[in-house]
């Protein structure tokens, strides 16, 4: 008799995660606080329950890496594709579904598997023996918060996420920024230049103010901001404090000199530090931002370097509970201190439903996986999955880890022919290698 796994929240991933366990024949029970225990983003009490937006983005496996990732989901049989699919809804190319009907469905189909009981109820604190999932998300309960971070220390666990934009290497303009650490700082030539530099005038500056302080702005959630101002200011909110605070604070000019025009002092810098051991994104050091994502592009296309940066994410604060993954979980998203407890979804330090469904998915075949005396190695780096899973558990920064969506700028550089290819070109190169290298994966299994 196979002992059962126990997944701890009915979301996008622990849905997903309890129907891949259960597809491999291994019992599972569900746990799910709702609707006796609340949260001010869900109003039902029922699965994978869409709390904002109806939409898992773009549906194009060609040239989209979420759509790689849905691809992906579909090709593993995941019950939360399956889903959307039955329920989709017409918006171009994105798969927008009726949410309602979506639930519904998610929740009628684990009900009905013979393998799946769903108990009612919260959990409260970390267990000591068996098999075990938690993908108790961005809202993860208070009392199980705090059994998390008594077992990882409070300094890897956040409850609010503070998420600089983050850019693609290759759109970075580097006849305008330069490579430098301030006060070139490092043992080595790699720490000396770990920086990418962009310079403003002092008109570039005052302009950049102005339309810092009038962007639209996104407003938190009732019951949302409790604790969020420890450290981590938007950087409009630094603007109003005064015109010259953040040329005193992330922007400040000091230490750095213009390789372009070394004669030249700069009025103020913009810094970007590297956001991933592959070098292909950089996040912009300080500039965490309540700016609404139209405008963030608007405003940041004015730093000088920047005029064609492409974004791998843009910015935000939110209430979102994750852990710092790339310290805590090993390549199976096991704790390390506590290896009988897996983490899935948004708790693990990705981003959005589909992140979180296919990190279910993973979750729920490894832990199948082990139930049945076997091994699942995670899929390979050049897949969508494999590309996100490895971000958060060893290809991130650790210092710096914020939540992530699934993009191109996870995946290993493809081979280029001659020269660097077109993004045109790149795109397909990706997702076709990224299919073959999941069915090989999938077939393996
Ligand atoms: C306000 C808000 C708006 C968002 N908008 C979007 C959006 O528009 N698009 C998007 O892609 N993503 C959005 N997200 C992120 C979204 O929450 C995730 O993408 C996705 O829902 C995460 O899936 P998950 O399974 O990790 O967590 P969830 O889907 O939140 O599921 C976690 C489940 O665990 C349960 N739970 C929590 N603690 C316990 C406990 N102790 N015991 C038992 N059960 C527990 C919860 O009730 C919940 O059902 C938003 C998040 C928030 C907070």
């Amino acid at each position: 008799m196979t002992h059962p796994i126990h997944i701890v929240g009915a979301g996008m991933a622990g849905s997903e995660a309890a129907w891949q366990a259960a597809q491999a024949g291994v019992p599972v029970i569900l746990h799910e606080m709702r609707p006796q225990v609340g949260t001010f983003a869900h109003r039902t009490g029922d699965c994978a329950e869409m709390v904002c937006s109806n939409s898992f983005r773009s549906d194009d496996d060609v040239n989209n890496a979420v759509g790689q990732l849905h691809w992906e989901m579909r090709a593993a049989g995941g019950l939360i594709m399956t889903a959307a699919d039955r329920h989709k809804l017409p918006a171009g190319g994105a798969l927008a579904v009726d949410r309602d009907a979506f639930s519904a469905d998610v929740t009628a189909a684990l009900r009905a598997h013979p393998l799946v009981t769903i108990e009612a109820g919260e959990i409260t604190a970390l267990p000591d023996e068996g098999n075990w999932i938690i993908a108790t998300g961005p809202l993860t309960s208070a009392a199980l918060g705090q059994a998390i971070a008594a077992e990882t220390g409070a300094d890897a666990l956040a409850f609010f996420d503070a998420i600089a934009p983050i850019v693609h290497a290759d759109t970075i303009d580097m006849s305008v920024a330069w490579r430098q650490s301030r006060y070139d700082k490092g043992e080595t030539e790699e720490e000396r230049t770990a920086y990418i530099n962009c310079p403003m005038t002092r008109a570039e500056y005052d302009a950049f103010i102005d339309a810092l302080l009038a962007a639209e702005k996104t407003e938190f959630h009732e019951g949302e901001t409790a604790g969020y101002f420890d450290g981590c200011l938007p950087i409009e909110v630094m603007a109003e404090r005064g015109r010259d605070t953040l040329r005193h604070g992330p922007m400040k000019p000091v230490g750095l000199t213009n390789a372009h025009k070394p004669g030249e002092k700069p009025y103020a810098v913009v810094q970007l530090r590297r956001d991933n051991a592959l070098g292909t994104l950089y996040n912009i050091v300080g500039f965490q931002t309540k700016m609404k994502y139209g405008a963030q592009t608007q405003v940041f296309r004015m730093i000088p370097g920047l005029q064609d940066a492409s974004f791998a994410r843009l910015g935000g604060i939110h209430r979102n509970t994750f852990l710092n993954s790339p310290t805590l979980l090993d390549d199976r998203m096991r704790l390390r201190s506590r290896p009988q407890v897996r983490f899935a979804g948004q708790v693990t330090g990705v981003e959005g439903y589909v992140e979180s469904a296919a990190m279910g998915l993973l979750a729920g075949r490894m832990a199948a996986a082990q139930a049945l005396g076997r091994d699942l190695l995670p899929p390979p780096g050049t897949t969508a999955m494999g590309a996100l899973v490895h971000h958060i558990t060893g290809g991130a920064e650790a210092k710096t880890f914020q939540p992530m969506n699934v993009n191109f700028g996870l995946f290993p550089p493809v081979e280029a022919k001659s020269g660097r290819r077109g993004r045109k070109d790149r795109y397909p190169a990706y997702t076709d290698r990224a299919k073959q290298d999941f069915q090989v994966w999938l077939s393996a299994q």
